[in-house]
């Protein structure tokens, strides 16, 4: 299937269509952009999504009135509890999905289009044209949001959609400077329709790349996933930090020989430097030489991911200009923030079909925000975002006295433990005081020190962990039990969870506390 949606490039008016996806310059990249939102609201959006229909009409949107990046603001901003299924209407999602009907394909379709549908149903007859119109518009696949708090969220996928994922990975595996003629991937993301492992799997088919999709522990084990590495040898291991961590560790407990692994693609989570330093030691130790650690960043309503180039210092995420607009705003006010500064990004699909969204505001903090200049490694020019990001998931409201609440970011907490080469893996627990869901919360600490650290001192280190965390977070952990690293890979559900249990919230449910955002 020819990726019909590079044509877009084409269509408008560029000046060189021989240039890539990649090296335009901003202004080009803006002027096309801005053409696309309005031929995608005009011939997509106002005619095929109910949602939006009701939205941009309600706001008196004119698409054709959408020439500039600051006329975008007069487009409403969606979020999560605009699309997440409630109870009462389990189907609330559908709402964002494209659904033509022969009626509104007729009326809206434009004239070029529909001469060229005319023509094949004339050359090939009508069931023809039905299939290439199926093609385009019936949802064939689904990704589902993940979330504590609110219910799962589906995203649809039509052929169309999987052609863009697939194009998406053709460009992961060119950004991150991985070469299909000899390099071999394994993929650790756990099987689920989520978009991680999708999208890892169908970065191999696009950019024509040998990889094994494990699944993850859950599903191969990690005695198996060690067994498939040596036997594959592959050059690119991909998967969840933690778990990475965890594979990694034992495989350098069992004196293995990784020295054909030329780096880690790292998504799903947050990766601190203290965990790039990390794993690079474990990889080195295993005889890799100048191992790179890349993060993958990506979110189910995007429905693809980006990638960081090979540069020693992050040059950040590439995203794909010919088939979204990010923006990044303040979070307080809306408005948008100058290149450089940090916000929330928010989201808008320019190519797609099945589950499209407009100005989505995705949650995700962007410390150092987006970059329009040429990239100092790659030389790409595509907007870039900065590589760290703080999930607001991870800011949590707690009751820690009972007079009120405090907003406690964890990251904090993440980064400190991962950059502590004492501590091997921990897990914070938070609960009510005497599981009274009305009594104040508590935080609980579980720790496996490193073997370094001599077992007659280790109550000593956890006293020194505990002080350190107070003073970086004026939290008071309420306790710290120091464990066998066997049991607390147990309690972290490593070896049988889709992603392990790092931060267990057990209070009573987060719907009943005011403050507390909703987590995916
Ligand atoms: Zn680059």
């Amino acid at each position: 299937m020819s990726p019909s949606f590079i044509r877009g490039w084409e269509e408008r008016p560029t000046r060189d269509s021989m240039k890539s996806w990649d090296r335009r310059s901003s202004a080009e990249y803006r002027e096309a952009q801005m053409a696309l939102l309005r031929s995608f609201l005009k011939e997509q959006v106002l005619p095929f999504s109910p949602r939006y229909r009701r939205v941009l009409g309600e706001a008196g949107v004119d698409p054709d009135s959408l020439r500039e990046p600051a006329d975008l603001s007069r487009i409403p901003f969606t979020t999560k509890e605009d699309i997440a299924p409630t109870k009462d209407d389990p189907q609330r999602s559908r709402e964002i999905v494209l659904q033509p009907t022969p009626d509104s394909l007729r009326e809206s379709l434009p004239l070029g289009k529909k001469v060229r549908l005319g023509l094949q149903k004339w050359v090939s007859g009508e069931e023809a044209v039905r299939q290439r119109l199926a093609r385009e518009y019936r949802p064939v696949s689904v990704f589902f949001t993940t979330g504590r708090s609110a219910l799962p969220t589906a995203f649809l996928l039509t052929r169309f959609d999987i052609a863009i994922l697939e194009e998406a990975g053709r460009r992961i595996i060119e950004v991150a400077e991985i070469d299909p003629a000899q390099d071999r991937l394994i993929s650790l993301f756990p099987y689920a329709p989520h978009l991680a492992f999708w999208q890892v799997y169908y970065a191999g088919l696009g950019g024509t790349v040998f990889s094994l999709n494990t699944g993850g522990g859950k599903v191969m084990g990690t005695e198996g996933i060690l067994q498939s590495i040596q036997k594959i040898r592959p050059a690119f291991l991909v998967g969840i930090p933690g778990y990475m961590y965890h594979v990694l560790r034992e495989a350098h407990g069992a004196s293995l020989d990784l020295s054909f692994v030329k780096g880690l693609g790292l998504g799903g989570d947050q990766v601190t430097p203290g965990f790039r330093t990390r794993v690079k030691e474990l990889l080195e130790g295993m005889g890799a030489t100048r191992p790179r650690v890349q993060s993958v960043l990506g979110f189910t309503e995007a429905r693809k991911c980006w990638a960081e180039c090979p540069g020693e210092a992050a040059g950040g995420f590439h995203t794909y200009p010919d088939l979204e607009l990010i923006e990044i705003v303040d979070p307080a006010t809306g408005k948008p923030v100058a290149e450089g500064e940090t916000g929330e990004l928010v989201y808008t699909t320019l190519t797609g079909r099945g589950s499209c969204i407009l100005r989505y505001r995705t949650g995700d903090l962007i410390v150092g925000g987006m970059s329009f200049q040429p990239c100092p490694h790659c030389g790409r020019t595509v907007p870039r975002i900065a590589s760290q990001l703080e999930r607001v998931s991870n800011l949590k409201s707690f009751q820690l006295s009972k007079v009120k609440g405090t907003l406690v970011n964890l990251n904090v907490l993440k980064d400190e433990l991962e950059n502590d080469s004492r501590v091997e893996e921990w897990q914070l627990v938070i609960k009510n005081r005497n599981d009274d869901p009305f009594d104040v919360d508590e935080l609980h600490l579980n720790l496996a020190l490193s073997s370094r650290v001599p077992e007659a001192e280790h109550d000593a280190v956890a006293t020194q962990i505990e002080r350190r965390l107070f003073q970086i977070s004026e939290v008071n952990v309420n306790s710290i039990r120091v464990l066998p690293l066997r049991q607390l890979l147990d309690l972290l559900g490593m070896e049988t969870q889709l992603k392990e249990k790092r931060i267990v919230d057990l209070r009573a449910a987060p719907a009943s506390r005011p403050g507390e955002p909703v987590t995916r």
